[in-house]
Parts: structure tokens; C-alpha cells; sequence
């Protein structure tokens, strides 16, 4: 099959020299990125005020990339909505809904699958299929919206996969969400969450991007890291944590540490005050995050009193802390559930 372009993977200036060679008025650019990215049309033959021979032209050459609703699961207890998309090679992916005072969240994904082998997490079993075009991204936010006809205006990149090994595509997807002629989410209100792919950090912190950065650290020291998260061979908590910084005087955001307690691995009083000395005198954020039991693996969830004493010694060496709010407990299944029951 010839090879069409992903016109909504396209920035605004890309469309633009794209129809410069159909030699038509280059008003139209505008036009077609209004259809794809404020009415979020799915064809060419919605875009009511683009003349006939240039929707031929396009539907020629071009390919809106889209992604198909397969199923949505909505919790009885917050609303809470996790979505199954098919993509067009018949992938899997999902995304999830959650409402919150401030607003609506939705957490995409940006690959099919995952190679960073973190053996707490569903999403890796089955290794990594292929990276998410800018398009996917994109689509899994507009299904979404147009399915509840509500306004999405956060965005986390937490789903299924590891951002920043999909670099390219997902600096795209940042700078065409919070273009101020689409949906215009705040680059403030997205967050985009990494394993601690050093070098990618680094790069991230000169992109001129105003997102927070969610480093899922997990462990208080190597040794404990290596036994989880496979990337802990790679690179240590110390450089790590300088790319961290290097984030923070470079872009003004303060990164927030995901930590998710395993039962007896990384929860217990020693670990908690290890990880207070760790990141004492920084302006760090720790999300501590009950893990959600998976059954192709052993680790449990840890228990209510570890996870108050832990949260507890935190707060007493003055770290700001938070609890991840279990949104859809029943509907949930750790991340990368929702796939694996369907493939
Ligand atoms: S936690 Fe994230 S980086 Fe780790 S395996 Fe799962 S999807 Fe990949």
C-alpha cells in the first residue's frame, strides 16, 4: 500500500507547505487544521468549507489517523472512565478519564506496549509493539472528549509505554495540544512521567516546555531500584536526580517523584526514612501510589499502616507528600489490565 502522509501529526506550518504544493489559497491550512484539531473530524468529507477537489486531493495523498473505541469501562463510584482503543493495525491501547474538581484528566498512552520491563506494571509483558504516532496520541484525548462531550483539560502521559523513548512524537503531541488554535490544553496542566531515561530528560529540560516532569523513582537506593525496574542498571538515582534538577533551573517546574509502595520491597519504615534523606533539602513532591496488584507477578499492595507511617516520616522531614487517589477501584486492575484481558 503507497504511503500516505499522518496529516494530524502534522504542525500548522507543515500543513501549510503541504497545500502550498496544491496551489491553492493558504487560508485553506487554517481551515484544515481547525477541522482536525478544534472539530476533530475523522474524514476528509467533514471539512464542509474545503472545496471538493481539494478534499480529493487530500484524501489522496493524505491519511487521518484515528483510533477506534472498542470498549469503556465507567466506575459506579467517581465516573471514572477507562477506555480501549483498537489502532489501525489492530493494536490495543488504553486511556482513562478521571474527574476532579479542576477538571477532567486523561492519562493516554504513547506506545503499544512497553520494553522497560518495571515488574510491577501490566503494560511491559508482552515487550514493546511499536511507538504511538503524534496522531494516536492525540486521537485517544478527542475520542474521549467527543464521546462525553466534555472539556479534557488535563493531560497525563502515564499510560501504556515509556514517553521519552518515543521522543519525537511526543514532543509533537505537547506542542499541538497546547497550540492555542486547537484544544489548547495549558502546558501546565500536562505532565508527562518517564522511568528516568537520563540523557531524554536532559534533552527535555531545553525544549522551552512549561509541563511537569513525574519521575517514577520508587525505591530509596539502587539496590532496591534494580530489583523492580530494570532501567536502575542503566542509570543511578544520583544522575537521575541531576537530571531532575537540571529540569527544574532549566524550565521553573517542580518535579514530582512517583512512588509506588510494594509490600515489603521498598514500604517499610528504613526505606521511608532513606528516601527523606534522599531528597531532603529539594523542592520535591513525592506521589505516593498504592500499587495495584498484578497477578502475573507476586507483589502485593502494602498495608493502610505502612502506608501512613511512611507518609508520616516524609511529611516529618518536611517533604511535601501526596496519595494518589485510587480512582475507579471498580473498574480498575493495574494499568495495562484492560489490554491484556483483550488481546
Ligand atoms: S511502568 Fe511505565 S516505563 Fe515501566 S514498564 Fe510500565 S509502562 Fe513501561
Amino acid at each position: 500500500m503507497e504511503h500516505k502522509t499522518d496529516i494530524k501529526s502534522l504542525s500548522f506550518e507543515q500543513i501549510k507547505a503541504l497545500i502550498a504544493g496544491y496551489e491553492v489559497p493558504s487560508f485553506r491550512a487554517k481551515q484544515i487544521f481547525e477541522w482536525l484539531h478544534v472539530h476533530l473530524v475523522t474524514s476528509f468529507d467533514e471539512m464542509k468549507n474545503i472545496p471538493a477537489a481539494l478534499r480529493e486531493k487530500l484524501e489522496a495523498d493524505c491519511e487521518i489517523r484515528n483510533v477506534k473505541k472498542k470498549n469503556v469501562l465507567i466506575s459506579g463510584i467517581d465516573g471514572t472512565r477507562k477506555y480501549l482503543f483498537e489502532l489501525n493495525d489492530h493494536q490495543y491501547i488504553e486511556s482513562v478519564m478521571m474527574r476532579y474538581r479542576h477538571g477532567n484528566s486523561v492519562c493516554v498512552s504513547s506506545q503499544v506496549g512497553c520494553a522497560m520491563g518495571c515488574r510491577f506494571c501490566a503494560s511491559t509483558i508482552g515487550g514493546l509493539i511499536r511507538n504511538l504516532t503524534t496522531s494516536e496520541i492525540l486521537s485517544q484525548i478527542y475520542e474521549i472528549q467527543k464521546d462525553t462531550g466534555e472539556r479534557v483539560s488535563n493531560v497525563v502521559i502515564m499510560g501504556m509505554g515509556e514517553p521519552l523513548t518515543n521522543y519525537r512524537n511526543v514532543m509533537d503531541f505537547i506542542r499541538l495540544i497546547s497550540d492555542e488554535n486547537t484544544l489548547h490544553i495549558s502546558q501546565r496542566n500536562i505532565t508527562i512521567s518517564t522511568c528516568g531515561i537520563v540523557p531524554a530528560i536532559i534533552s527535555l529540560s531545553k525544549e522551552s516546555l512549561k509541563c511537569t516532569l513525574a519521575l517514577s523513582l520508587h525505591a530509596p537506593s539502587d539496590e532496591i531500584r534494580r530489583k523492580i525496574m530494570p532501567i536502575a542498571e542503566k542509570y543511578s538515582i544520583k544522575e537521575i536526580l541531576h537530571a531532575c534538577d537540571q529540569y527544574f533551573n532549566n524550565t521553573g517546574r517542580r518535579v514530582t517523584f512517583e512512588y509506588c509502595l510494594i509490600d515489603g520491597i521498598n514500604d517499610k519504615e528504613e526505606h521511608a526514612k532513606a528516601l527523606a534523606k534522599l531528597l531532603k533539602g529539594r523542592n520535591a513532591h513525592i506521589n505516593l501510589i498504592p500499587v495495584n496488584p498484578v497477578p502475573e507477578n507476586d507483589f502485593g499492595a502494602a498495608k493502610e499502616q505502612d502506608i501512613r507511617l511512611f507518609r508520616k516520616i516524609l511529611e516529618d522531614a518536611g517533604i511535601n507528600v501526596t496519595r494518589r487517589r485510587e480512582m475507579g477501584r471498580d473498574i480498575s486492575g493495574a494499568c495495562g489490565q484492560l489490554v491484556r484481558r483483550t488481546v
